[in-house]
Protein backbone atom coordinates (compact mmCIF):
# COMPACT_ATOMS: atom_id res chain seq x y z
CA UNK A 1 0.00 0.00 0.00
CA UNK A 2 3.07 2.67 0.76
CA UNK A 3 4.21 2.24 -2.49
CA UNK A 4 0.48 3.37 -3.95
CA UNK A 5 0.79 6.19 -1.75
CA UNK A 6 4.04 6.76 -3.35
CA UNK A 7 3.17 6.83 -7.06
CA UNK A 8 0.28 9.39 -5.89
CA UNK A 9 2.52 11.20 -3.95
CA UNK A 10 5.19 11.81 -7.02
CA UNK A 11 2.54 12.23 -9.47
CA UNK A 12 0.46 15.06 -7.37
CA UNK A 13 4.17 16.51 -7.00
CA UNK A 14 5.52 16.86 -10.46
CA UNK A 15 1.77 18.04 -10.95
CA UNK A 16 2.23 20.75 -8.89
CA UNK A 17 6.19 21.69 -10.01
CA UNK A 18 4.92 21.58 -13.80
CA UNK A 19 2.13 23.61 -13.22
CA UNK A 20 0.75 21.60 -16.23
CA UNK A 21 -1.49 19.00 -13.53
CA UNK A 22 -0.47 15.94 -15.54
CA UNK A 23 2.37 14.40 -15.21
CA UNK A 24 4.46 11.34 -16.52
CA UNK A 25 3.75 9.01 -13.90
CA UNK A 26 7.01 6.26 -13.45
CA UNK A 27 6.39 2.76 -14.68
CA UNK A 28 3.85 1.41 -13.21
CA UNK A 29 4.11 -1.56 -10.95
CA UNK A 30 3.16 -4.73 -11.37
CA UNK A 31 -0.91 -5.19 -10.87
CA UNK A 32 -3.63 -8.37 -10.70
CA UNK A 33 -6.81 -7.88 -11.57
CA UNK A 34 -8.96 -10.47 -10.53
CA UNK A 35 -13.00 -11.05 -10.41
CA UNK A 36 -13.49 -8.84 -13.35
CA UNK A 37 -15.34 -9.73 -16.20
CA UNK A 38 -13.94 -8.97 -19.51
CA UNK A 39 -15.29 -7.73 -22.77
CA UNK A 40 -14.02 -10.31 -25.56
CA UNK A 41 -16.05 -8.56 -28.35
CA UNK A 42 -18.93 -10.13 -28.04
CA UNK A 43 -19.95 -10.64 -24.03
CA UNK A 44 -18.09 -10.68 -20.69
CA UNK A 45 -16.00 -13.23 -19.56
CA UNK A 46 -14.26 -13.72 -15.92
CA UNK A 47 -10.46 -13.94 -16.26
CA UNK A 48 -7.57 -12.50 -14.51
CA UNK A 49 -5.21 -10.47 -16.17
CA UNK A 50 -1.61 -8.98 -15.00
CA UNK A 51 -0.34 -5.70 -15.63
CA UNK A 52 3.42 -5.17 -16.16
CA UNK A 53 5.47 -2.44 -17.48
CA UNK A 54 1.99 -0.97 -18.38
CA UNK A 55 0.86 -4.21 -21.05
CA UNK A 56 -1.49 -7.08 -20.15
CA UNK A 57 -0.48 -10.59 -19.52
CA UNK A 58 -1.31 -13.62 -18.44
CA UNK A 59 1.35 -14.71 -17.11
CA UNK A 60 2.20 -14.15 -13.49
CA UNK A 61 4.98 -11.45 -13.24
CA UNK A 62 7.72 -11.75 -11.02
CA UNK A 63 8.30 -9.40 -8.14
CA UNK A 64 5.82 -7.65 -5.39
CA UNK A 65 1.94 -7.58 -6.93
CA UNK A 66 -0.65 -5.27 -6.17
CA UNK A 67 -4.15 -7.23 -6.39
CA UNK A 68 -7.03 -4.86 -7.61
CA UNK A 69 -10.48 -6.55 -6.98
CA UNK A 70 -13.01 -5.58 -9.71
CA UNK A 71 -15.33 -7.27 -7.76
CA UNK A 72 -17.52 -8.28 -10.66
CA UNK A 73 -17.55 -5.35 -12.69
CA UNK A 74 -18.00 -5.49 -16.28
CA UNK A 75 -14.18 -4.30 -18.41
CA UNK A 76 -14.42 -2.96 -21.25
CA UNK A 77 -11.71 -1.01 -23.50
CA UNK A 78 -11.91 3.10 -22.95
CA UNK A 79 -13.88 4.89 -25.15
CA UNK A 80 -12.59 6.95 -28.42
CA UNK A 81 -13.54 10.46 -29.93
CA UNK A 82 -12.75 10.55 -33.62
CA UNK A 83 -13.56 14.37 -33.83
CA UNK A 84 -13.33 17.18 -31.40
CA UNK A 85 -11.66 20.29 -31.75
CA UNK A 86 -11.60 21.08 -27.98
CA UNK A 87 -7.73 19.61 -26.83
CA UNK A 88 -7.10 22.71 -28.19
CA UNK A 89 -4.65 24.87 -26.07
CA UNK A 90 -3.29 25.66 -22.70
CA UNK A 91 -6.29 27.71 -21.15
CA UNK A 92 -8.42 24.84 -20.85
CA UNK A 93 -6.61 21.81 -20.98
CA UNK A 94 -6.96 20.98 -17.68
CA UNK A 95 -10.50 20.66 -17.50
CA UNK A 96 -10.93 19.16 -21.21
CA UNK A 97 -8.78 16.24 -19.81
CA UNK A 98 -10.75 15.85 -16.99
CA UNK A 99 -14.39 15.73 -18.50
CA UNK A 100 -12.46 13.03 -21.34
CA UNK A 101 -11.28 11.05 -18.46
CA UNK A 102 -14.58 11.22 -16.44
CA UNK A 103 -15.82 9.69 -19.39
CA UNK A 104 -13.83 7.41 -19.78
CA UNK A 105 -12.96 8.49 -23.37
CA UNK A 106 -9.08 7.95 -23.54
CA UNK A 107 -8.09 8.70 -27.01
CA UNK A 108 -8.79 12.13 -28.75
CA UNK A 109 -8.25 13.10 -32.60
CA UNK A 110 -8.34 16.69 -33.14
CA UNK A 111 -8.75 17.21 -37.01
CA UNK A 112 -8.36 20.74 -37.00
CA UNK A 113 -6.42 22.57 -34.74
CA UNK A 114 -4.14 25.90 -34.21
CA UNK A 115 -1.06 24.40 -34.89
CA UNK A 116 0.70 26.83 -32.08
CA UNK A 117 -1.48 26.33 -29.38
CA UNK A 118 -1.30 22.48 -29.78
CA UNK A 119 2.32 22.01 -29.82
CA UNK A 120 2.17 24.09 -26.16
CA UNK A 121 0.16 21.05 -25.02
CA UNK A 122 1.82 17.79 -26.60
CA UNK A 123 3.36 17.16 -23.07
CA UNK A 124 0.59 16.99 -21.12
CA UNK A 125 -1.02 14.79 -23.61
CA UNK A 126 -0.14 10.90 -24.37
CA UNK A 127 1.40 10.03 -21.16
CA UNK A 128 -0.37 7.28 -18.96
CA UNK A 129 -2.09 9.86 -16.41
CA UNK A 130 -4.04 12.10 -19.60
CA UNK A 131 -5.46 11.22 -22.52
CA UNK A 132 -3.87 10.35 -26.09
CA UNK A 133 -4.46 12.64 -28.50
CA UNK A 134 -3.67 13.64 -32.30
CA UNK A 135 -3.78 16.20 -34.22
CA UNK A 136 -4.26 17.67 -38.07
CA UNK A 137 -3.28 21.37 -37.07
CA UNK A 138 -3.69 23.48 -39.91
CA UNK A 139 -6.20 21.46 -42.71
CA UNK A 140 -6.07 22.51 -46.94
CA UNK A 141 -8.62 24.01 -47.90
CA UNK A 142 -9.18 26.48 -51.27
CA UNK A 143 -8.60 30.35 -51.15
CA UNK A 144 -11.87 32.00 -49.00
CA UNK A 145 -12.76 28.54 -48.23
CA UNK A 146 -14.31 26.74 -44.85
CA UNK A 147 -12.57 27.25 -42.28
CA UNK A 148 -11.16 30.53 -43.04
CA UNK A 149 -14.19 32.80 -42.09
CA UNK A 150 -14.85 30.54 -39.04
CA UNK A 151 -10.96 31.26 -37.69
CA UNK A 152 -10.50 34.71 -39.00
CA UNK A 153 -13.38 36.14 -38.46
CA UNK A 154 -15.47 34.08 -35.70
CA UNK A 155 -13.34 32.33 -33.40
CA UNK A 156 -10.46 34.69 -33.44
CA UNK A 157 -12.66 37.16 -31.18
CA UNK A 158 -14.88 34.94 -29.79
CA UNK A 159 -12.92 32.18 -28.73
CA UNK A 160 -9.19 32.67 -28.59
CA UNK A 161 -8.34 36.66 -27.81
CA UNK A 162 -10.26 35.94 -24.64
CA UNK A 163 -7.78 33.06 -24.30
CA UNK A 164 -4.45 34.63 -25.31
CA UNK A 165 -4.76 38.31 -26.30
CA UNK A 166 -5.09 40.21 -29.14
CA UNK A 167 -4.13 38.61 -32.74
CA UNK A 168 -4.72 40.24 -36.16
CA UNK A 169 -6.81 38.85 -39.00
CA UNK A 170 -4.84 36.98 -41.25
CA UNK A 171 -2.71 34.89 -38.11
CA UNK A 172 -4.44 31.88 -38.68
CA UNK A 173 -3.26 31.38 -42.10
CA UNK A 174 -0.75 28.58 -42.26
CA UNK A 175 -0.95 28.46 -38.40
CA UNK A 176 -5.27 26.67 -37.97
CA UNK A 177 -5.73 26.30 -42.24
CA UNK A 178 -3.52 26.69 -45.74
CA UNK A 179 -4.86 27.83 -48.71
CA UNK A 180 -3.85 26.22 -51.85
CA UNK A 181 -5.62 26.72 -55.40
CA UNK A 182 -2.75 24.92 -57.44
CA UNK A 183 -0.40 22.08 -57.56
CA UNK A 184 2.38 24.24 -57.54
CA UNK A 185 0.95 25.83 -54.72
CA UNK A 186 1.11 22.39 -52.51
CA UNK A 187 4.67 22.02 -53.35
CA UNK A 188 5.60 25.21 -52.56
CA UNK A 189 3.62 25.13 -49.28
CA UNK A 190 4.04 21.30 -47.98
CA UNK A 191 7.37 21.73 -46.05
CA UNK A 192 5.13 24.50 -43.58
CA UNK A 193 2.78 21.96 -43.15
CA UNK A 194 5.16 19.09 -42.79
CA UNK A 195 7.13 21.39 -40.26
CA UNK A 196 4.38 21.08 -37.79
CA UNK A 197 5.06 17.37 -37.84
CA UNK A 198 0.98 16.63 -37.81
CA UNK A 199 -0.21 13.42 -36.90
CA UNK A 200 -2.46 13.18 -39.83
CA UNK A 201 -3.51 15.38 -42.81
CA UNK A 202 -6.96 17.32 -42.70
CA UNK A 203 -8.70 18.14 -46.28
CA UNK A 204 -11.56 19.86 -46.78
CA UNK A 205 -14.36 19.48 -49.38
CA UNK A 206 -16.99 21.22 -49.85
CA UNK A 207 -20.09 21.16 -52.04
CA UNK A 208 -17.84 20.33 -54.40
CA UNK A 209 -20.71 19.66 -57.07
CA UNK A 210 -20.44 23.25 -57.43
CA UNK A 211 -17.14 23.64 -58.96
CA UNK A 212 -16.58 25.98 -61.58
CA UNK A 213 -20.20 27.54 -61.09
CA UNK A 214 -19.45 31.51 -60.35
CA UNK A 215 -20.35 32.26 -56.36
CA UNK A 216 -22.96 34.88 -57.95
CA UNK A 217 -25.00 32.04 -59.31
CA UNK A 218 -25.83 30.05 -56.13
CA UNK A 219 -25.26 32.58 -53.12
CA UNK A 220 -23.93 30.38 -49.90
CA UNK A 221 -23.34 26.93 -52.09
CA UNK A 222 -20.42 27.81 -54.24
CA UNK A 223 -17.48 25.77 -53.03
CA UNK A 224 -16.16 26.83 -50.54
CA UNK A 225 -13.12 24.66 -49.71
CA UNK A 226 -10.36 22.36 -52.18
CA UNK A 227 -10.44 22.14 -55.85
CA UNK A 228 -11.54 18.27 -56.22
CA UNK A 229 -9.02 18.19 -58.61
CA UNK A 230 -6.43 18.56 -56.48
CA UNK A 231 -7.07 16.09 -53.60
CA UNK A 232 -6.08 12.74 -55.50
CA UNK A 233 -2.08 14.52 -55.01
CA UNK A 234 -2.43 15.90 -51.86
CA UNK A 235 -3.42 12.64 -50.98
CA UNK A 236 -0.56 10.53 -52.46
CA UNK A 237 1.77 13.26 -51.06
CA UNK A 238 0.39 12.59 -47.76
CA UNK A 239 0.52 8.75 -47.85
CA UNK A 240 4.26 8.89 -49.12
CA UNK A 241 5.03 10.68 -46.20
CA UNK A 242 3.53 8.51 -44.10
CA UNK A 243 -0.11 10.53 -43.08
CA UNK A 244 -3.42 9.28 -43.07
CA UNK A 245 -6.04 11.65 -44.30
CA UNK A 246 -9.33 12.87 -43.27
CA UNK A 247 -11.79 14.75 -45.47
CA UNK A 248 -14.12 16.97 -44.46
CA UNK A 249 -16.96 16.50 -46.22
CA UNK A 250 -20.91 18.12 -46.41
CA UNK A 251 -22.61 16.75 -49.74
CA UNK A 252 -22.72 12.99 -51.88
CA UNK A 253 -20.42 14.83 -54.13
CA UNK A 254 -18.27 15.61 -51.82
CA UNK A 255 -18.12 12.07 -50.10
CA UNK A 256 -17.45 10.58 -53.88
CA UNK A 257 -14.20 12.98 -54.57
CA UNK A 258 -12.82 12.01 -51.60
CA UNK A 259 -12.92 8.59 -51.58
CA UNK A 260 -12.18 8.16 -55.27
CA UNK A 261 -8.92 10.48 -54.25
CA UNK A 262 -8.07 7.81 -51.78
CA UNK A 263 -9.15 9.34 -48.48
CA UNK A 264 -8.55 6.99 -45.61
CA UNK A 265 -11.34 8.66 -43.11
CA UNK A 266 -14.24 10.83 -43.25
CA UNK A 267 -15.02 13.75 -40.90
CA UNK A 268 -18.35 13.19 -41.33
CA UNK A 269 -21.67 11.33 -42.59
CA UNK A 270 -23.27 13.37 -45.65
CA UNK A 271 -26.39 14.57 -43.67
CA UNK A 272 -24.96 15.75 -40.68
CA UNK A 273 -25.25 19.46 -41.87
CA UNK A 274 -28.66 20.37 -43.44
CA UNK A 275 -29.22 24.05 -43.92
CA UNK A 276 -32.21 23.81 -46.49
CA UNK A 277 -34.35 21.56 -48.88
CA UNK A 278 -31.57 21.07 -51.64
CA UNK A 279 -28.96 20.12 -48.69
CA UNK A 280 -31.15 16.76 -48.13
CA UNK A 281 -30.72 16.13 -51.39
CA UNK A 282 -27.24 16.79 -52.14
CA UNK A 283 -26.30 14.89 -48.97
CA UNK A 284 -28.04 11.39 -49.71
CA UNK A 285 -26.19 8.47 -50.68
CA UNK A 286 -26.77 5.36 -52.92
CA UNK A 287 -25.61 2.52 -52.19
CA UNK A 288 -22.94 2.20 -54.74
CA UNK A 289 -21.46 4.92 -52.71
CA UNK A 290 -21.46 2.67 -49.62
CA UNK A 291 -20.03 0.23 -51.34
CA UNK A 292 -17.27 1.84 -52.61
CA UNK A 293 -16.68 3.59 -49.52
CA UNK A 294 -16.26 -0.08 -47.91
CA UNK A 295 -14.39 -1.68 -50.57
CA UNK A 296 -12.02 1.42 -50.14
CA UNK A 297 -11.75 0.86 -46.61
CA UNK A 298 -12.73 4.58 -46.04
CA UNK A 299 -13.71 4.85 -42.32
CA UNK A 300 -16.86 7.40 -41.67
CA UNK A 301 -17.10 9.84 -38.52
CA UNK A 302 -20.34 10.06 -37.22
CA UNK A 303 -20.72 13.41 -35.92
CA UNK A 304 -24.73 13.08 -35.65
CA UNK A 305 -24.77 15.81 -33.08
CA UNK A 306 -22.64 18.39 -34.89
CA UNK A 307 -25.81 20.10 -36.86
CA UNK A 308 -28.03 20.36 -34.34
CA UNK A 309 -25.30 22.12 -32.15
CA UNK A 310 -25.64 24.58 -34.82
CA UNK A 311 -29.17 25.54 -34.49
CA UNK A 312 -30.61 28.79 -36.46
CA UNK A 313 -27.94 28.36 -39.41
CA UNK A 314 -27.37 30.28 -42.64
CA UNK A 315 -24.25 30.55 -44.08
CA UNK A 316 -21.48 28.11 -43.24
CA UNK A 317 -21.45 26.19 -40.07
CA UNK A 318 -18.33 25.78 -38.00
CA UNK A 319 -16.49 22.53 -38.03
CA UNK A 320 -16.86 22.07 -34.31
CA UNK A 321 -16.45 24.86 -32.25
CA UNK A 322 -19.41 25.59 -30.64
CA UNK A 323 -18.40 28.14 -28.25
CA UNK A 324 -18.56 30.09 -31.11
CA UNK A 325 -21.31 32.29 -32.17
CA UNK A 326 -22.67 31.26 -35.30
CA UNK A 327 -21.09 32.33 -38.56
CA UNK A 328 -22.17 34.54 -41.11
CA UNK A 329 -25.68 34.84 -41.15
CA UNK A 330 -27.75 34.16 -44.72
CA UNK A 331 -31.46 34.37 -45.54
CA UNK A 332 -31.04 32.24 -48.79
CA UNK A 333 -31.77 28.72 -47.51
CA UNK A 334 -35.68 27.90 -46.51
CA UNK A 335 -34.77 25.79 -43.23
CA UNK A 336 -36.00 22.08 -43.82
CA UNK A 337 -38.21 20.25 -42.01
CA UNK A 338 -36.64 18.51 -39.19
CA UNK A 339 -37.67 15.05 -39.34
CA UNK A 340 -35.87 15.33 -43.07
CA UNK A 341 -32.45 16.75 -41.63
CA UNK A 342 -32.27 13.76 -39.27
CA UNK A 343 -33.52 11.48 -42.06
CA UNK A 344 -30.85 12.02 -44.44
CA UNK A 345 -28.32 11.21 -41.87
CA UNK A 346 -30.05 7.87 -40.36
CA UNK A 347 -30.31 6.71 -43.91
CA UNK A 348 -26.93 7.08 -44.80
CA UNK A 349 -25.52 5.82 -41.47
CA UNK A 350 -27.27 2.21 -42.19
CA UNK A 351 -26.30 2.27 -45.68
CA UNK A 352 -22.92 2.51 -44.61
CA UNK A 353 -23.00 0.23 -41.49
CA UNK A 354 -24.53 -2.34 -43.96
CA UNK A 355 -22.09 -1.70 -46.63
CA UNK A 356 -19.35 -2.83 -44.42
CA UNK A 357 -18.19 0.66 -43.89
CA UNK A 358 -15.92 1.62 -40.87
CA UNK A 359 -18.29 3.65 -38.75
CA UNK A 360 -16.68 5.25 -35.63
CA UNK A 361 -17.62 7.52 -32.96
CA UNK A 362 -17.07 11.51 -33.24
CA UNK A 363 -18.93 14.34 -32.08
CA UNK A 364 -17.62 17.22 -33.12
CA UNK A 365 -19.03 19.52 -31.33
CA UNK A 366 -19.79 17.59 -27.84
CA UNK A 367 -17.79 17.95 -24.59
CA UNK A 368 -16.93 14.42 -25.03
CA UNK A 369 -18.25 11.59 -27.48
CA UNK A 370 -20.81 10.31 -24.45
CA UNK A 371 -23.17 12.80 -26.11
CA UNK A 372 -22.92 11.31 -29.53
CA UNK A 373 -23.03 7.79 -28.57
CA UNK A 374 -26.28 8.48 -26.16
CA UNK A 375 -26.83 10.25 -29.38
CA UNK A 376 -26.93 7.56 -32.11
CA UNK A 377 -28.91 5.66 -29.28
CA UNK A 378 -31.80 7.56 -30.54
CA UNK A 379 -31.54 6.17 -34.29
CA UNK A 380 -32.09 2.87 -33.49
CA UNK A 381 -29.76 1.94 -36.18
CA UNK A 382 -27.02 -0.33 -34.29
CA UNK A 383 -28.32 -2.40 -30.83
CA UNK A 384 -26.09 -1.98 -27.88
CA UNK A 385 -23.26 -4.58 -28.87
CA UNK A 386 -22.67 -2.45 -32.03
CA UNK A 387 -22.70 0.65 -30.79
CA UNK A 388 -19.94 -0.66 -27.60
CA UNK A 389 -17.44 -2.43 -30.36
CA UNK A 390 -18.08 1.09 -32.34
CA UNK A 391 -16.94 3.52 -29.33
CA UNK A 392 -14.16 0.84 -27.73
CA UNK A 393 -13.00 -0.84 -30.43
CA UNK A 394 -13.16 0.63 -33.67
CA UNK A 395 -13.08 4.14 -32.66
CA UNK A 396 -9.39 3.66 -30.53
CA UNK A 397 -8.35 1.37 -33.39
CA UNK A 398 -9.15 4.28 -36.38
CA UNK A 399 -6.94 6.75 -33.73
CA UNK A 400 -4.34 5.01 -32.69
CA UNK A 401 -3.96 2.51 -35.92
CA UNK A 402 -0.49 1.21 -34.69
CA UNK A 403 -1.34 0.45 -31.34
CA UNK A 404 -2.15 -2.19 -29.03
CA UNK A 405 -5.15 -0.94 -27.88
CA UNK A 406 -9.50 -1.16 -27.79
CA UNK A 407 -9.20 -5.31 -26.78
CA UNK A 408 -7.73 -7.48 -24.19
CA UNK A 409 -5.06 -9.69 -25.80
CA UNK A 410 -1.48 -10.57 -24.28
CA UNK A 411 1.00 -7.23 -24.85
CA UNK A 412 -2.31 -4.75 -25.22
CA UNK A 413 -1.71 -1.42 -22.90
CA UNK A 414 -3.13 -2.60 -19.85
CA UNK A 415 -6.15 -0.04 -20.06
CA UNK A 416 -9.71 -0.44 -19.24
CA UNK A 417 -12.82 0.92 -17.46
CA UNK A 418 -14.67 -1.05 -14.97
CA UNK A 419 -18.49 -0.74 -15.80
CA UNK A 420 -21.30 -1.41 -12.61
CA UNK A 421 -23.37 -3.55 -15.19
CA UNK A 422 -23.85 -5.04 -18.34
CA UNK A 423 -23.86 -2.08 -21.14
CA UNK A 424 -24.96 -4.85 -23.98
CA UNK A 425 -27.85 -5.23 -22.02
CA UNK A 426 -28.66 -2.12 -20.73
CA UNK A 427 -26.58 0.93 -22.41
CA UNK A 428 -26.59 3.60 -19.62
CA UNK A 429 -24.10 1.55 -17.62
CA UNK A 430 -21.21 2.85 -19.83
CA UNK A 431 -22.05 6.49 -17.53
CA UNK A 432 -21.64 3.82 -14.76
CA UNK A 433 -17.79 3.99 -14.38
CA UNK A 434 -16.29 2.35 -11.12
CA UNK A 435 -12.60 1.96 -11.86
CA UNK A 436 -10.24 3.43 -14.63
CA UNK A 437 -6.99 1.95 -15.65
CA UNK A 438 -4.34 3.79 -18.38
CA UNK A 439 -1.42 2.20 -19.47
CA UNK A 440 -0.88 0.52 -16.07
CA UNK A 441 -1.63 3.18 -14.21
CA UNK A 442 -4.70 3.78 -11.70
CA UNK A 443 -6.38 7.05 -12.76
CA UNK A 444 -9.05 6.82 -10.07
CA UNK A 445 -7.63 9.88 -8.22
CA UNK A 446 -7.23 12.45 -11.38
CA UNK A 447 -10.87 12.11 -11.80
CA UNK A 448 -13.90 13.68 -9.90
CA UNK A 449 -14.53 12.87 -6.18
CA UNK A 450 -17.06 10.20 -6.82
CA UNK A 451 -14.84 7.96 -8.26
CA UNK A 452 -14.13 4.67 -6.69
CA UNK A 453 -11.26 4.99 -3.90
CA UNK A 454 -7.95 3.25 -5.28
CA UNK A 455 -7.72 -0.22 -3.68
CA UNK A 456 -10.88 -1.20 -2.85
CA UNK A 457 -12.28 -2.68 -5.90
CA UNK A 458 -15.52 -0.98 -5.51
CA UNK A 459 -18.19 1.62 -5.21
CA UNK A 460 -21.30 2.47 -4.05
CA UNK A 461 -23.77 2.39 -7.35
ZN1 LIG B 1 -14.89 19.52 -36.88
Amino acid sequence: MWSLLALVLIAHASGCARGAGFPTVPAAEHYAFVNGRWFDGEGFQPATWYSTEGRLTRKLPSGPIQTVDLAGLYIVPPFGEAHNHNVEGRWNMQAVVQRYLQDGVFYVKNPNDVRDFALQIRQSLNVPTSIDATFAHAGLTGRGGHPVALYEDVLRVGRYEPAVGPLERGWFENRAYVVVETEAEIEAKWPLVMSGRPDFLKVYLVHSEDDGRSAGGRPGHHRQGLHPALVPGIVARAHAAGLRVTAHVETAADFRQAVRAGVDELAHVPGWLIQGVDDAERARLTEDDARFAAERKVRVVTTSVAGSAMPSIGGHHPHGQHEGPASEPSDHHQPAPAESEGQVLKDNLRLLHRAGAAVVIGSDHADTSLAEVLHLRTFHLFDNLTLLKMWCEATPAAIFPERKIGRFAEGYEASFLALAGNPIEDFTQVQAIRRRFKQGVPLDHFVGPDAASLGTGQSSH
